[in-house]
């Protein structure tokens, strides 16, 4: 099946312009040509959701690319994308966030991350409930992870044709996006300023309550095998 990339980018360049969001193309499974394609187009901001094919992809393509980690991340991988990714999207762990500060720190950089929120029913989603993550972002918590910034939250709805659903699933996470971004207005390493959902089925949704990252893979660069 043929695709139309610059139409595609286009149409959710035209939504960001609308609602002040940025856009994440989430390019995983995809050949780098294509990506390259992307590029030559204005995209700049890449998201991946496995550790080898963002570092392969990193090394090949231009230097200026934005890289998003934006699945689920194993402690033993880290090491291998701090060095270069820009935010970290679904930090689940108080011990990843740890890992991260250590590689971080390991490198001399402040790795930006986004704490991933179990919104969903499904069970086998990632992150953290809103009672954990309070704690995470305590003060005392955040004081030992310098080399770590926490830049908001990260969720993915339910897997549903239910748009109500979802709609009560975005809004919750943005009233706690909200909530955090008060209590945390004096921690010198959280800055609330990000809040990534959003995807190729319901990123309009998410829109309408407050995203400021829409991570977009099939809707740009055609499904997946
Ligand atoms: C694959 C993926 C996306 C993009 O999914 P599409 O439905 O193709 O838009 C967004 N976020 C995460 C975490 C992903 O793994």
């Amino acid at each position: 099946m043929a695709i139309h990339l610059a139409e595609n980018l286009e149409k959710f360049r035209a939504v960001c312009a609308d609602t002040a969001c940025r856009l994440v193309a989430v390019s995983k499974t995809k050949p780098p040509v294509l990506l390259q394609e992307a590029y030559d187009l204005g995209v700049r901001v890449f998201g991946e959701n496995k550790v080898q094919e963002l570092v392969e992809k990193h090394e090949e393509l231009p230097k200026d690319i934005e890289w998003h980690m934006v699945g689920h991340l194993q402690r033993n991988k880290v090491k291998y994308i701090v060095p270069f990714v820009s935010l970290i999207h679904a930090v689940d762990s108080l011990r990843l966030l740890r890992e991260i500060n250590k590689r971080s720190a390991a490198v001399g950089r402040v790795v930006p991350c986004l704490l991933q929120v179990h919104i969903a029913q499904e069970e086998n989603k990632f992150g953290f409930d809103e009672e954990e993550i309070r704690a995470v972002v305590e003060a005392k918590n955040l004081a030992q992870l310098p080399n770590i910034c926490v830049k908001g939250l990260m969720g993915m709805a339910t897997h549903t044709d239910d748009k109500k659903q979802i709609a009560l699933e975005f809004g919750g996470l943005r009233r706690l996006f909200d909530a955090l971004k008060t209590a945390t207005q004096n921690i010198p390493n959280a800055d609330f300023c990000e809040l990534s959902m959003g995807m190729t089925n319901d990123y309009e949704i998410a829109l309408e309550q407050g995203s400021t990252l829409i991570r977009i893979g099939s809707a740009i660069f055609g499904e997946r095998t």
